[in-house]
C-alpha cells in the first residue's frame, strides 16, 4: 500500500501576496481569507496568469510505490526528487529468507498488481535477486536485475503549477493505474483549503477506475 505525507506547504497568502504585487493592491488583502482565495483562482486558474501559482511549493514524502511508477514520476521534469537509492540499500535483502509465497514479507518490497502470473514472476525477481547478494555480488551490479515491481520512496516537491499539469495528466483514465492512484493519493494529501485549486484538474470518473 502506497503512503502520501505532506512534508510542507507553502501558505496561500505568499501567492495573494504576490498576485497583488502586480497591482499593487496589497491594500485589499485579508491575509490568506476568502477575498485572497478568489484573488488566486481568479488571476492563477481562469485567467490563466499561472506562473502566479508557481509561488506555492509543496513537498511530499512518498512510500510504496514501484520503480515502474517511479520512472512515469520522473518524466514531470517541473519537480525535484530524491529517491532512496538501490545502490546503498539493496544490502537489505541479505538478511531475508529465500521468498517462497507472495506473502506481508514480500509485499514489504513488491507492489502486487493483482494479475496473479505477473505477481508470481516478480517473486521470482526477487527471489533471484536476494541470491545474487547472497553470492556476494555487489549492489551495484546486482540492481540491474532489480523487477520494476520492486518498491521505492522519495522525497517529492513541486510547485502548484507544476502539480496542477501532473494531477490532470495522471488522473486520467489513460495514465497507468498506480500513478493514477499515486496522483489521487497526492491531492488527498494537499492541505482542504489548496484543495479548489486542483480540483478542476481532476479527471472525476478517475477515482471508480
Ligand atoms: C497517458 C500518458 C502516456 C504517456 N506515454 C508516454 C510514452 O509512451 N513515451 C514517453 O516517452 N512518454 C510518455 N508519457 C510521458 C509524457 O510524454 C510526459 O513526459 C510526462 O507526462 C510529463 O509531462 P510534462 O512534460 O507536461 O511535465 P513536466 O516535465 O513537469 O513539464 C511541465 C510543463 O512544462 C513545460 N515544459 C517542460 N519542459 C519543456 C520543454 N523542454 N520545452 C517546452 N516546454 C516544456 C510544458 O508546458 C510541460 O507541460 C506519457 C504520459 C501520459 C500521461
Amino acid at each position: 500500500m502506497m503512503q502520501i505525507t505532506l512534508l510542507q506547504s507553502s501558505d496561500l497568502a505568499v501567492c495573494s501576496r504576490a498576485i497583488r504585487v502586480c497591482w499593487q493592491s496589497q491594500d485589499k488583502s485579508d491575509n490568506g481569507g476568502e477575498r485572497d482565495r478568489e484573488l488566486i483562482d481568479r488571476v492563477g486558474n481562469k485567467n490563466k496568469h499561472a506562473s502566479t501559482l508557481e509561488h506555492l511549493f509543496y513537498t511530499f514524502y512518498i512510500q510504496g510505490v514501484s520503480r515502474a511508477c517511479l520512472q512515469e514520476l520522473a518524466r514531470h521534469r517541473i519537480a525535484s526528487l530524491s529517491v532512496k537509492s538501490t545502490r546503498y540499500t539493496l544490502k537489505e535483502l541479505k538478511g531475508e529468507a529465500p521468498f517462497e509465497t507472495f506473502d506481508d514479507r514480500a509485499a514489504k518490497y513488491l507492489v502486487a498488481t493483482g494479475a496473479e502470473a505477473v505477481d508470481r514472476a516478480s517473486l521470482a525477481a526477487l527471489e533471484n535477486l536476494r541470491r545474487l547478494l547472497t553470492q556476494g555480488i555487489a549492489n551495484d551490479r546486482a540492481k540491474y536485475a532489480l523487477p520494476e515491481s520492486y518498491k521505492t520512496e522519495l522525497a517529492w516537491s513541486a510547485n502548484a503549477r507544476s502539480l496542477q499539469n501532473f494531477l490532470r495528466l495522471r488522473t486520467s483514465r489513460s495514465a497507468l493505474w498506480e500513478i493514477r492512484d499515486l496522483a489521487l493519493a497526492i491531492f488527498d494529501a494537499l492541505p482542504e483549503d489548496h484543495k479548489y485549486i486542483f480540483a478542476p484538474h481532476i479527471e472525476p470518473e478517475s477515482a471508480g477506475a
